[in-house]
């Protein structure tokens, strides 16, 4: 990372950085509707060499980009002015600075081993690589929740995607060895004590703006390992386009739901009221009672996974992760016949469970598997894709890893 650094900007970078892609386990499109989530990070991430400037200048290279520096000037960015992947970085500079941070340029060189657009969040990594880069650069009084905020900002209002924040608090936030049970209602933070310790960085290199909400979170031991068992990620490297527009007309069923039902978020509704919401939902033009089930009972296998989690009953977490997919699939339809071949292939071939990851369309499905079966697992979703016509999936085991963070 140093060496390529000087080669391409002269000079020897300030430091490294990395911040991981991600994997939910369970809890999926209930971010934006204020529910659960409950994400790995992975070990595979985006890595950043930066070093600060003075005059300015913002200056972004990327060993997956499009091969030239990309050169800004931080006072003059805004949304919609750089189109290219080099609007995910630029963004998070203009996050902190619409937040008020007083941080000047900088020049950053990326390599990362995140698969691009398979549902492992690149982009969020991406943007937090570059957080947590500044905040040290600039010794910004930042916790790794605020770090997310402002990447979530720069993705929903400079990059133009309305994603919720559960990536971009994965990457930030995640630890080793642990599931991140994340709340993503945010809550009011005057007055109140936030329920994880402090991460804040030592020195303030300014007077910042601090958001007005926090978010509430907590690490669950995830070691599959320890009990003979392994989480398989298989990327089924189709992307749909249909995902990108379904992904706001999902958001806005959502919402209207809520507003029909007069709640605040859909994560407000029991599951014990959700038959009462269904009838009344029944009148309603849009097919949104299947979209509020699988909200509701989505929020409802994150909190279950939980207490499993806590037991150290991964066994049980299976027929979770396979429900889930069931109700991605015939409620949220977000499902494709590639992640339901490779879920439901793995299911078949032994795996405790399955199911679709991100946000649909395409992307990657993961699976808890005997790890004496991993392997055979493999073989059937392989076989299975080949059979169906389709170029085989990429599998990896994985494990949960660290969030973002200063490598050298
Ligand atoms: P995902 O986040 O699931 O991988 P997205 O479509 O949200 O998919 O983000 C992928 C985009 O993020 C890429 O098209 C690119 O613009 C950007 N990106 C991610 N990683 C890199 C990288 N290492 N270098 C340059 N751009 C990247
Ligand atoms: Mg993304």
């Amino acid at each position: 990372m140093r060496d390529e650094f000087e080669r391409i900007f002269g000079a020897a970078p300030s430091g490294v950085w990395a911040a991981p892609g991600r994997v939910n386990l369970i809890g999926e499109h209930t971010d934006y509707n204020e529910g659960f989530v409950l994400p790995i990070a992975l070990p595979q991430a985006v890595r950043v060499a930066a070093a600060p400037r003075s005059d300015g200048r913002l200056r972004l290279y990327s060993a997956q980009g499009d091969d030239v520096v990309t050169d800004l000037l931080v006072d003059r960015l805004a949304p919609g002015a750089v189109t290219s992947w080099a609007g995910y970085p630029a963004g998070v500079v203009w996050a902190l600075r619409e937040a008020g941070h007083r941080i000047g340029g900088a020049d950053l060189y990326f390599d990362s081993d995140v698969p691009t657009g398979a549902g492992l969040s690149s982009s969020a990594a991406l943007e937090c690589a570059v957080a947590v880069a500044f905040r040290d650069l600039y010794q910004l009084e930042l916790t790794s929740a605020e770090l997310a905020l402002l990447a979530q900002r720069a993705e929903n209002d400079f990059a133009g995607v309305p994603c919720g924040v559960m990536d971009q608090m994965a990457s930030s936030s995640c630890v080793e060895g642990a599931a991140l049970f994340l709340d993503t209602r945010p809550q009011p933070s005057a007055g109140g004590t936030p329920t994880q310790p402090s991460d804040r960085g030592t020195s303030a290199g300014g007077t910042p703006t601090q958001p007005a909400t926090v978010l509430n979170y907590r690490q669950v031991p995830f070691r599959p390992a320890e009990q003979g068992l392994a989480l398989l990620v298989i990327d089924t490297r189709v992307k749909h386009d249909l995902g990108d527009g379904a992904y706001a007309t999902l958001r806005a069923g959502c919402e209207r739901a809520a507003e029909l039902l007069g709640l605040a978020a859909l994560r407000d509704l029991s599951a014990e009221a959700l038959p009462a919401a269904l009838a009344v939902l029944d009148g309603h033009p849009g097919e949104l009672g299947p979209l509020v089930r699988h909200v509701v009972t989505e929020d409802e296998r994150v909190v279950r996974a939980v207490e499993l989690l806590d037991k150290g009953d991964f066994a049980a977490l299976g027929p979770i992760l396979t429900a889930g997919h069931a109700s991605l699939r015939d409620d949220f339809k977000v499902s494709c016949a590639e992640t339901d071949l490779a879920a439901d292939t793995a299911v078949a071939a032994g795996a405790l469970g399955a199911r679709m990851t991100g946000g649909g369309f395409g992307g990657s499905v993961i699976a808890l598997v005997p790890q004496e079966l991993a392997t055979a697992v493999e073989e059937a979703v392989e076989a299975a894709f080949l059979a169906a016509g389709w170029a085989a999936p990429k599998v990896f085991a994985t494990v949960a890893a660290a969030g973002a963070r200063r490598l050298d």
